[in-house]
């Protein structure tokens, strides 16, 4: 049901020649996204939904849109290609969703640096740097559908930060162009770190129109599917690929068995109850990776070149990040995740601890990162068999008394230390400044100083 009728009448009106979709169906798909990986916000979020959507095909159309939705008080919340995973672009208050996937131009290239629209897909980025030698540094899982402002807005990293980090280490965000919710949308221009102060912050105190970001150079990728019988030597594998400097590598993830039997197409591959890493890494490093595999008992069970994965849309990386949980869900709806940081240096021992601690209801996923020092990390997706709410909740209690810091993927607010992400003083008073009227994705941050 339409929450601002006369309002978003009016701006129809005001606004013909913009790109609306008002058919309910539509809107209601185009409202939503991956909420539903957690049974805690499907619960919370079923049944919200747009007024209406707009995709402006420039920044003179965003601009038009925003003043009007200003002028009419109408909510708006921004959505890029609509793939997080906690109702970050699910409006809560209706109004007017704006799909920036028009928004797609690469604006300049040079010396390792682009400037693109923030709508650009992340995929579409990569296939129009590669032929310059350049590479996105991480991306997630999603990059086929994920735009650059919506993992700017509401995502972290992933493919790539196992050299390079998230994306909010310094050096990789250089600049974003931003527009103001006013009546009169103001343009301005911010370099990082002011501008890191509007990252993941769920479109909530400014519009990205445009980022500016510094690339890796682009490199031939080989992927590699690796099985082990001991979970064990499965994850000293791929950590000390992870670790060795001299390996060239994207990617390295250990799932264990009771995760990897749920990569269907794989199954040819992985016996029943072996435990698997993906790696994938430069042709170069092959024999370094052959002594690792060779040391801990494993056999590399599957190989590519990125040549075939392009060619056959069938990538390995697509088993990683919450590509994981997809391919679970897609077997076992009642399966649901966390997200974890295992502390540095303790990290096969707080996975036992927990493993004591929770048994079977926890099955293991671990991807290694560079965090923001620089430290080789391990990042855990871990699937989470669901029974009820109250026991989600243990079980996130559970993994913080062994010293495990979880990231509640299962709140889509933005608040102080309990919630998933604390919004810094200086992001909440960029809010204060470039959203005076408190329009941009309503409900989503929860501190208000
Ligand atoms: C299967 C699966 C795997 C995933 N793997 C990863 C992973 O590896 N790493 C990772 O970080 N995430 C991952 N995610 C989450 C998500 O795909 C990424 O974070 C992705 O980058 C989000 O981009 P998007 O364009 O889809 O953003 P959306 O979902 O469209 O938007 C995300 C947030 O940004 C805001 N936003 C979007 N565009 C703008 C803009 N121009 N201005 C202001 N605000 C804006 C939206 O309002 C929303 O709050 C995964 C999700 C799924 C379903």
């Amino acid at each position: 049901m339409t929450q601002h009728p006369a309002r978003i009448e009016a701006l129809l009106k005001s606004l013909p020649q913009l790109d609306w979709c008002v058919t309910p169906a539509e809107v209601k798909r185009r409202s939503l996204d991956y909420y539903w990986f957690s049974p805690v916000l499907r619960r919370q979020l079923e049944g919200k939904s747009a007024d209406a959507i707009v995709r402006p095909r420039n920044a003179d159309e965003l601009r038009e849109i925003v003043s009007g939705c200003v002028r009419e008080n109408v909510p708006l919340t921004m959505r890029g290609g609509g793939t997080g995973n906690y109702g970050q672009a699910i409006p809560l208050e209706g109004g007017v969703v704006i799909d920036m996937t028009a928004c797609d131009q690469v604006l300049w290239l040079k010396q390792g640096v682009v400037r693109a629209q923030a709508g650009i897909k992340l995929g579409l980025l990569n296939e129009l740097l590669a032929p310059q030698g350049w590479e996105l540094r991480c991306m997630p899982s999603t990059y086929r559908m994920a735009t650059l402002g919506g993992l700017f807005c509401g995502g972290f990293g992933g493919i790539g930060s196992i050299t390079y980090g998230p994306l909010s280490a310094p050096g990789t965000v250089l600049g974003i162009k931003i527009m103001t919710a006013e009546a009169e949308p103001r343009v301005l221009e911010l370099r990082s770190p002011e501008a890191m102060q509007h990252a993941h912050t769920y479109g909530t105190n400014a519009i990205i129109v445009e980022l500016e970001i510094a690339l890796a150079p682009a490199q031939e990728w080989h992927e590699y599917l690796i099985t082990f019988r001991d979970a064990e030597a499965a994850f000293d594998c791929g950590q000390a690929v992870a670790q060795a400097p001299g390996i060239i590598k994207k990617e390295a993830a250990v799932f264990a068995a009771s995760v990897a039997t749920y990569f269907k197409k794989l199954s040819p591959y992985i016996a029943s109850n072996e435990h698997a890493a993906i790696i994938v890494i430069n042709l170069a490093s092959r024999e370094a990776l052959d002594v690792f595999v060779g040391t801990a008992g494993g056999r590399i069970a599957f190989e590519q070149t990125g040549a075939v994965a392009k060619a056959t849309q069938h990538t390995l990386l697509e088993y990683c990040w919450n590509h994981t949980t997809l391919h679970a869900l897609r077997s076992n709806k009642s399966l649901t995740y966390l997200q974890t940081t295992y502390e540095y240096g303790r990290e096969r021992e707080q996975l036992a601890e927990i493993e004591r601690a929770a048994g079977s209801e926890i099955l293991n996923h671990v991807e290694f990162i560079r965090d923001e020092r620089g430290r080789l990390i391990g990042s855990g997706l871990p699937l989470v068999r669901f029974t009820s709410e109250s026991r989600l909740q243990e079980l996130i209690e559970l993994h913080r008394q062994c010293g495990i810091h979880v990231k509640d993927p299962h709140t889509y607010t933005l608040g102080n230390g309990t919630h998933r992400g604390a919004m810094s003083p200086a992001s909440l008073a960029a809010k204060r400044r470039f959203d005076p009227d408190g329009l941009l994705n309503p409900g989503k941050v929860i501190a208000t100083t």
